[in-house]
Order: structure tokens, then sequence, then C-alpha cells
């Protein structure tokens, strides 16, 4: 009932043509142009990004940053079926199996103001309709750094991500694992410790030098996983 007084008292008009009724109406959400580009560096550990629109797509970008700035949470059904549509592609062309979602995580201070986090909602998104685990307390985030939207040069957004990331219920010593914690948070999606057949999938909303991807990837590769992709929105 709350939701129809709210919506009688704010009306909800498509980001496209205006249109009320929702944030993105299903004519203007045909319109969206999937990205049919590859994002891949073979020596990295981060072994292919699947980039789902272009960055040249006003609407797109608009959907991102109302759910990014403006907190408009529903806009992570749209942003998250077009993940799933590019998703769907990949799985089937690349003959993907035992995937893993990992949305990147974000400092606990910034996800008790931010209230929740974009990446997580995207990746449930995902989780529910092809039916893959998401993981999201398994990397964790333990810097705060400044949001790399704010930094301008590629080498200091390099140096901003360097160590943000861990594992949960890891020692101090990266070659002995403790499964204390992990363990339990692996046993509760019905997964084994043992990674070596399992493709992590890093979700994130923006990237643009893929460098917090590539840092999170570097820390996952702990884990020793078969390989390690990533899927986001635009690459800006
Ligand atoms: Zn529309």
């Amino acid at each position: 009932m709350w939701k129809t007084i709210i919506n009688l008292l704010f009306p909800i008009y498509c980001l496209g043509c205006r249109q009320e009724g929702k944030f993105i109406c299903s004519s203007c959400f045909e319109k969206i142009k999937m990205n049919e580009k590859y994002y891949f560096d073979k020596a990295d550990i981060l072994k292919k990004t699947l980039v789902v629109g272009c960055n040249d797509d006003e609407l797109l970008k608009q959907m991102i940053y109302r759910y990014k700035y403006n907190f408009i949470k529903d806009l992570s059904k749209p942003l998250g079926q077009l993940m799933i549509n590019k998703l769907i592609k990949d799985i089937k062309k690349n003959n993907l199996k035992k995937i893993i979602l990992i949305p990147i995580p974000l400092h606990p201070k910034r996800l008790r103001w931010r209230g929740f986090n974009q990446a997580e909602l995207l990746a449930e998104e995902i989780s529910k309709e092809l039916n893959i685990p998401v993981i999201n307390n398994l990397l964790i985030r333990t810097k705060n750094n400044l949001p790399q939207a704010k930094i301008q040069k590629a080498f200091q957004r390099r140096q901003n991500v360097y160590n943000i990331f861990d594992l949960r219920g890891r020692a101090s010593k990266a070659t002995s694992l403790t499964l204390g914690g992990r363990k339990g948070v692996l046993e509760r999606h019905g997964l084994d410790n043992d990674f070596k057949n399992k493709t992590l999938i890093l979700v994130d909303d923006i990237s643009t030098t893929s460098a917090t991807l590539k840092e999170a990837a570097r820390t996952l590769n702990i884990l020793k996983p078969k390989q390690i992709w990533g899927l986001v929105l635009i690459k800006d």
C-alpha cells in the first residue's frame, strides 16, 4: 500500500521516453545496444572482462548513474537483466561450468553510508535467474580507499587499489590458508574449498582502467581457481 501511495505522490517515469510507470520501459530497454567487443589480457590473472554496454549509450549511462549515485535500487533489475543477457551468450560460447559470482565488495564504512552494495544486487539478479551461486563475503575490502572515479591518472588508480582486498579466513602467510571463517561461508553455498575447477566472475558496475578488478583477481588468485573473469556494465 505504501508503494502505491508513494507512486501516486512521486510517479516513476522512464529514463528514456518519460512514459509513466517504470524507470525503463520495455521498448527503451530493447534499444540498449550490447557491446560485442572483447576485453582480455592473456598475461593477466583477470583473463577476460565482459562489458555489457557501450559508453556512448546515454540511456544506459543514465541508468547506471541513477542506480549508483541516486541510490535507485530498483534499477538493479533491468541492469542485472542486461548482465544476464550478456553472460548467457558467453557461458555457452566458452562452455563455462562451475561458476561463482563474486561482487566487488565495499568497505564496511562505505556500505553503511550507501545502504547497499550496487555490485552485490546485480550479482544477486544474475544468481536468481541463472542459478549461479554468489558469494559476497569471501573477498573482503580491508581499506576504505578513495573512489576510483575521483582519480585521473592510471598509475595513481593502481596505487589507490593496492592491497585493498583480502580473503576471509586468510592467515598472515598466503601459503597457510586457515579454513576457519571461509569454510563456513563456502559450505553455506554447498561449495568445497577446492577452486581448481571453478570459474570466478567478478561483478562490478563500472570499470575504467580495470585496476579494481585486477586487484580483486590478484587477491582471489590465492585460491588457485581455474580462471577469473570480470563482468561490468560499462567500461568508461
Ligand atoms: Zn521508455
